[in-house]
């Protein structure tokens, strides 16, 4: 359970008033004191996340939050992570005092598990005290478990209701899912160049490597440069060549226009992302009007290299293949709805390092900003003319 990524899991945030016993709580599931608890209010400083293995849902992280009455600058600032954390939820634990009326703070995260439909169920704490009559008709239209985090009364009933959630905690698709099954043969194509790390393999490689081999099966990895030669080598086609976007025409070039060719951005834009809408949006970013204003966006702060994709290559192949009359922006994070409006586009990475429920959020902003929106990897296959070849592999494209 713990080599499985934080990203790849359920994440059930704990969120609530302050003083509703959200630690206490989260120590209660875990069976163990993993949160710092205390009478006093404003205990949880940042958000606190713990992994568990929950039957019959597997592993699954748990996030304690800190209460959304936070006082001052540092208050304003938890009380951001708090909302942050709440929207990157599949499942939000509203963590509220049975014997209190319901407060402002937990009006705001049902509103955001009702905005979001996101499945949230009601943690009645205190469940030693009478249940107030205004939280006895407030929370009647959600599941509901009344528990004493003291005794342990009702863990019985909240156990219960998880597992009954399971199935609405979708995991996202595995990379390869649907494209290769077992006794395949899969050719990962992963260039070692300057902007490769030192001694090891990025994420999408691995976890695509793994994936072959959890689907029963073999992968051939190869640098683009040997590739010729070894696919010659072959005794029969692989059933799938993927490959770095950025090395996608020699790749192209070295196999036969027959064989099935995607890039790992791709399968990480169906497993992160709406690969529809990427596909959509790359239509329109090709046709964009002069004076356009173009975000490109990242999932995380990684090193820049020279030749930086983001900031560098994506724009200078825009420039070169659109026009020139257009205005680049960079964020690592995704701006408010009213600063997105401002764009023609949003470009956006990859996004191994983010959770898919994290990703859908982002690119809901954009659709509800009416902004266009697509993908690193869609933008590097349309600019090495890939497309329609790298999206053949996929079914909901060429059913
Ligand atoms: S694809 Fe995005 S999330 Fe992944 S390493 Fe690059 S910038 Fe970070």
């Amino acid at each position: 359970m713990h080599d499985t990524p934080l990203s790849e899991i359920p994440r059930i945030v704990l969120a609530g008033p302050r003083n509703a016993g959200k630690s206490s709580l989260l120590n209660l599931l875990l069976g163990r004191e993993a949160a710092l608890v205390s009478a006093s209010a404003g205990t949880t400083a940042d958000p606190v996340t713990r992994k568990m293995e929950l039957f019959p849902l597997g592993p699954v992280a748990l996030t304690d939050t800190a209460g959304l009455e936070d006082t001052g600058d540092l208050g304003a600032l938890r009380m951001e992570k708090t909302r942050q954390a709440v929207a990157g939820a599949d499942l939000i634990l509203l963590v509220t005092p049975g014997d209190l009326p319901p407060g402002v703070s937990e009006r705001e995260i049902l509103g955001i598990a009702q905005k979001s439909a996101k499945p949230c169920l009601v943690v009645r704490t205190f469940a030693d005290r009478p249940v107030h009559p205004e939280k006895a008709v407030w929370t009647e239209e959600y599941s509901c478990a009344d528990v004493d985090n003291l005794s342990g009364a009702g863990k019985g009933r909240l156990f219960e209701l998880l597992e009954s959630f399971g199935s609405r905690l979708s995991p996202e698709p595995t990379p390869l899912e649907g494209l290769i099954g077992p006794g395949d043969l899969v050719v990962l194509v992963t260039p070692i160049d300057v902007a490769a790390p030192k001694g090891r393999l990025i994420l999408p490689q691995v976890e695509t490597l793994r994936d072959a081999l959890d689907k029963d099966a073999a992968a051939l990895v190869v640098k683009d440069r040997e590739l010729y030669s070894f696919y010659q080598s072959l005794p029969a086609p692989p059933r799938l060549v993927v490959t770095d976007s950025q090395v996608f025409s020699k790749v192209a070039a070295d196999i036969p226009g027959t064989q099935a060719l995607t890039s790992f951005s791709l399968l990480f834009a169906r497993k992160k992302g709406e690969l529809k809408d990427f596909v959509q949006g790359m239509e329109a970013l090709s046709r964009a009007p002069k004076g356009a204003r173009i975000l490109v966006a990242e999932g995380c702060s990684h090193h820049r290299q020279a030749e930086d994709i983001g900031t560098v290559k994506i724009p200078r192949l825009f420039r070169q293949m659109v026009h020139s009359d257009v205005t680049f922006s960079f964020s690592r994070t995704l701006p408010s709805e009213d600063e997105l409006r401002g764009y023609y586009a949003v470009i956006h990475c990859g996004a191994c390092m983010l959770k898919r429920t994290k990703m859908l959020n982002r690119l809901d902003a954009i659709r509800r900003a009416g902004v266009h929106v697509t993908n690193y990897g869609l933008f590097l296959g349309w600019a090495n003319g890939l497309f329609p070849r790298a999206l053949e592999p996929f079914p909901e494209y060429f059913p």
